[in-house]
């Protein structure tokens, strides 16, 4: 279970309700809650999608799209009806923001969900969770309920003509539904794996109607940009980059926890101020910066900001916020092998590069951690690798090849240690802390 933490440089927009026992309804009314949504009503689509734009909210989920803009590409007219997904399998390891958000404030993604629906002209909403939140689906089916006992919810939502329907579901437990097109297969009862695009969902989506699909965060994020308006919020983030994002730092770090910093913030401070530095006194060896499928950072990579644009130009990607600490004394290519493993696992088999360089990419480096590898096994590793990239189905190809890149490249000297029958020279001491 994610610690509920603070620390002053935290910015609480998404989080300014934790702990403060606002997933019951009445205490969400008393903390602003289903304000955004009636102003939104009054208001309009043109006045939503406008502070959507004017906020520079990027989808949380990791692909970091602007979301007004998402939203602006639904088609106004359609004869299907039209719908809002909230993505929340979050199932990237490292990653457990929306568990929080879920657990603390779910009225949030209820009223984020319903003006997403208003901003696109949709009458009825899907909150998905990863098959293990099992136990926060209890909790937000409660949310939805006690919203449609106060009449938020169903037909005439407060007084307005316009009729808003939510339903929540989870998943069975697989990391390839994440991806939104295999998200919608799921929920429709199906396999949860990706559809061929175009059509994108925009046009052609859940049940064949136009789908706003927009992750937990993203969403819960909506009713506070209405509230505080989209260029307050923009101004909070950095350029092209609006407003603040939850961070969960995790691994060898002295004070883990999930952390609501503003877009742009500085890796290093958040690692050593915000976090408190790394654990036992050792050294930082690496940093992976955004959930399992970014590339590895090194020591002297860090200072750097957490945004879209500058992870980019760093190298690596903000992904979806699950930074984790590596210290001194971690095996790289242990941790290479636990990365790929959870890919090779987690792939649902449809194309080649995914299905087979996942199973290669875990055998060669199996057998290099194992001692039993030679130096063309190194070079394997990476054109194995790189040959995956842009070149699967889905994104869980490059998720799994990107990070195996930046390990072999950045770390390869741990795997040279490895070669030749050679023990592993770096002792493992306590396991790292979870958030
Ligand atoms: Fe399936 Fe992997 Fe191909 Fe995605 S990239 S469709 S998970 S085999």
């Amino acid at each position: 279970m994610p610690r509920l933490v603070s620390h002053p440089d935290e910015v609480k927009i998404i989080s300014r309700r934790f702990g403060q026992g606002a997933a019951d309804i009445d205490k969400y009314i008393a903390l602003d809650g289903y304000k955004a949504v009636q102003t939104a009503i009054a208001k309009g689509t043109d006045w939503i999608i406008t502070e959507m734009k004017a906020s520079g909210l990027r989808g949380r989920g990791g692909a970091g799209f602007p979301t007004g803009m998402k939203w602006s590409f639904v088609p106004k007219q359609s004869e299907r009806p039209k719908y809002v997904l909230v993505n929340g399998d979050e199932s990237e390891p490292a990653t457990c923001k929306d568990h929080v958000i879920f657990l603390h404030d779910p009225h949030a993604v209820i009223e984020g969900t319903m003006i997403a629906g208003l901003a696109i002209g949709s009458k009825m909403g899907f909150i998905y969770l990863r098959g293990e939140y099992r136990y926060l689906l209890k909790i937000m089916e409660k949310a939805v309920a006690d919203a449609y006992a106060k009449g938020f919810l169903g037909k005439n939502i407060f007084g307005s003509g316009i009729d808003f329907d939510i339903v929540t579901q989870t998943g069975a437990g697989a990391y390839e539904v994440g991806e939104e097109s295999a998200l919608m297969e799921s929920l429709e009862g199906k396999r949860g794996v990706p559809r061929i695009k175009p059509p994108f969902p925009a046009v052609v989506g859940l049940y064949g109607g136009p789908t706003v699909i927009n992750n937990a965060e993203t969403i819960a994020s909506v009713p506070h940009i209405l509230l505080m308006g989209g260029d307050a919020y923009a101004k909070v983030g950095s350029e092209r980059n609006g407003g603040t994002r939850l961070f969960g730092i995790s691994g060898h770090v002295v004070n883990p926890g999930v952390y609501e910093l503003p877009m742009g913030y500085n890796l290093k401070k958040a690692i050593y101020e915000v976090g408190g530095g790394v654990t036992n006194g050792r050294k930082l060896k690496a940093v992976v910066p955004g959930g399992s499928s970014t590339p590895v950072l090194t020591a002297d990579e860090i200072d750097v900001g957490l945004d879209f644009d500058q992870m980019g130009k760093a190298g690596t990607m903000l992904g979806s916020g699950g930074i984790v600490v590596i210290d001194d004394q971690t095996c790289m290519v242990e941790f290479a092998l636990r990365t790929i493993k959870f890919y090779q696992h987690e792939s649902c088999g449809w194309c080649i590069p995914c299905r087979e360089g996942t199973d290669w990419l875990n055998k060669t480096i199996s057998r290099v951690h194992a001692g039993g590898g030679v130096e063309k096994d190194l070079d394997n590793i990476r054109y194995l690798a790189e040959n995956m990239l842009g070149r699967t189905f889905c994104p869980l190809g490059d998720a799994a090849a990107m990070p195996t890149i930046g390990f072999i490249k950045k770390f390869r000297h741990e795997f040279e240690d490895h070669l030749n029958g050679k023990p592993c020279p770096y002792a493992h001491t306590e396991e790292p802390a979870l958030v």
